[in-house]
C-alpha cells in the first residue's frame, strides 16, 4: 500500500511524560533507528545541561528572545514548566509534514493539551515509568537536577502522569528496546490507518 504517486500526510507524533520517565532516552533510541523521522527542536530558556548542544537538543533563548518569538506567533505551543519557557517552533513543521514526513515533538502536558485542540490528527502518546519508585531512581540516578529542582519534578510527576489519561497511546518504559518496539508499532499502524483525507487515494488504483 501507499505505493501510488499521492504522497500521504506524514505524522504528527506527540510524546510526553513526567521528568525522569525516560523521554530523551527512548526517543534518541527511537530517532536512531529510524532516520526519516524530523524531530522538532523545541526552544527554551532553560540553561543547557553538559553535552547538549544549541540547535540539537534545544534552542537556547533568553527569556527577551523567547518572548519576542511569542509576540510574532512563532510558537505552534508554548508552555511554562519548572520556571522556564519551553515552546515549539511553528517552521517547518507543516511543510515537512504536506511532504510526508512524519515530525516528532518532546513537550510538556500542558502543550501536549494545546496541540490536540489545534492539530486533532496529531498521535499523542503518554510514555510512563514502569513504578514510582522506579521513576525517583531514574531522576535522582541521573543527577542533573539540585535537590530544589528535583523535589519540583517529583512533586509535579503525579499530576503530569495523571493527564495521560488524555492521551490516545501509553507506552511504558520498562526497557529502552521494548519501549521503542512499541512506538514503532503506534507509527506503523498510523500509517496503515485509512483517513477521510487519503481515502479516495489509497483505493483509486485498485479501481473500486
Ligand atoms: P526524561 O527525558 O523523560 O526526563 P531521561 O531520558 O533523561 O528522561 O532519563 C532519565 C534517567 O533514566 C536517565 O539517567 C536514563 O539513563 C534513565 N533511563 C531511561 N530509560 C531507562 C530504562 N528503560 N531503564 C533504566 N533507566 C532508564
Ligand atoms: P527538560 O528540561 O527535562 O529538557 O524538559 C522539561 C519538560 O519540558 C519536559 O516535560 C519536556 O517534555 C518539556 N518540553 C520540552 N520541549 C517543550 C516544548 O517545546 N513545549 C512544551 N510545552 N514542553 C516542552
Amino acid at each position: 500500500m501507499n505505493g501510488g504517486s499521492f504522497v500521504k500526510k506524514g505524522l504528527l507524533i506527540v510524546v510526553s511524560g513526567a521528568s525522569g520517565t525516560g523521554k530523551g532516552t527512548v526517543l534518541n533510541a527511537l530517532l536512531e533507528k529510524n532516520a526519516d523521522i524530523s524531530y522538532s527542536v523545541s526552544a527554551t530558556t532553560r540553561k543547557p545541561r553538559p553535552g547538549e548542544k544549541n540547535g540539537v537538543n534545544y534552542h537556547f533563548m533568553t527569556r527577551e528572545e523567547f518572548e519576542g518569538l511569542i509576540e510574532k506567533d512563532g510558537f505552534l505551543e508554548w508552555a511554562k514548566v519548572y520556571d522556564n519557557y519551553y515552546g515549539t517552533p511553528l517552521a517547518k513543521i507543516e511543510e515537512k509534514r504536506a511532504a510526508g514526513v512524519d515530525v516528532l515533538l518532546e513537550i510538556d502536558t500542558q502543550g501536549a493539551l494545546k496541540v490536540m485542540d489545534k492539530c486533532p490528527d496529531g498521535v499523542f502518546v503518554f510514555l510512563l515509568p514502569p513504578s514510582m519508585e522506579e521513576l525517583k531512581r531514574r531522576i535522582k540516578g541521573r543527577g542533573t537536577e539540585n535537590e530544589d529542582e528535583l523535589n519540583k519534578r517529583l512533586a509535579s510527576a503525579a499530576q503530569e502522569i495523571a493527564v495521560g489519561k488524555k492521551y490516545r497511546y501509553a507506552v511504558v518504559n520498562d526497557e529502552v528496546e521494548k519501549a521503542v518496539l512499541r512506538l514503532e508499532a503506534i507509527i506503523t499502524a498510523e500509517h496503515c490507518k485509512i483517513n477521510e483525507r487519503d481515502k479516495e487515494e489509497i483505493f483509486a488504483e485498485y479501481e473500486v
